[in-house]
């Protein structure tokens, strides 16, 4: 079993190289891929946005096997295939003890669903079910003095560790760490703050 804390040091000093241009790019080689043909051990999971700018692999510095990654709009949680995929890591992987829920600065699902909320204006197709999951973190940032874009993607990093904290079935893992950060655009500094 992976020990938690070392793997979110782990992460979070790929994410340093990133945010200081000292890219290590390891286990992104030939003989990497050829270790992890039978087997894989990932140490951890993140949960993060669709977004473009802020792949996990690079902005953590991490290769081929090392994470499980799942991104969805907003980092938005359902009750369905997202939190069964979440559910599996752990689950079936000791090796994975360590959930990052990782929201962004100017996250553009967040916007998006902040508009259509405010205006009361449901979004096309399935996108209104992303608006819908991140009904909560608009209506907790709507409270709140500053901004409300920024408060949101904190709320919503927020709730969504609060969330799967609750999870019975993530409950009984022991050793497994959930935690959450948001990522700085210019910076590229992952910050924790849950
Ligand atoms: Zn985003």
């Amino acid at each position: 079993m992976t020990d938690s804390r070392a793997a979110l040091r782990r992460l979070l000093e790929g994410n340093r190289r990133w945010a200081a241009g000292r890219l290590e790019h390891q286990n992104q080689t030939v003989a990497r891929r050829l270790q992890l043909a039978p087997r894989q051990d990932p140490f951890a999971l993140v949960f993060s946005c669709i977004d473009s700018r802020v792949p996990p692999e690079i902005i953590f510095d991490q290769g081929a096997g090392d994470l499980f990654v799942i991104r969805t709009g907003g980092q938005a949680l359902d009750e369905l295939a997202v939190l069964g995929s979440i559910e599996f890591c752990p689950v079936e992987f000791e090796s994975c003890r360590l959930i990052v829920v990782l929201g962004h600065e100017r996250c553009g699902a967040i916007t998006a669903a902040a508009g259509s909320l405010s205006d009361g204006r449901p979004a096309r197709g399935h996108i209104q079910a992303v608006v819908q999951a991140l009904r909560p973190a608009y209506e907790t940032a709507a409270g709140q003095p500053g901004d409300l874009i920024e408060n949101m993607v904190r709320a919503q990093v927020r709730l969504t560790v609060q969330a799967l904290k609750e999870n019975s079935r993530l409950a009984e893992i022991d050793g497994l760490l959930i935690t959450g950060g948001r990522y700085g655009m210019e910076s590229g500094l992952v910050e924790i703050i849950v």
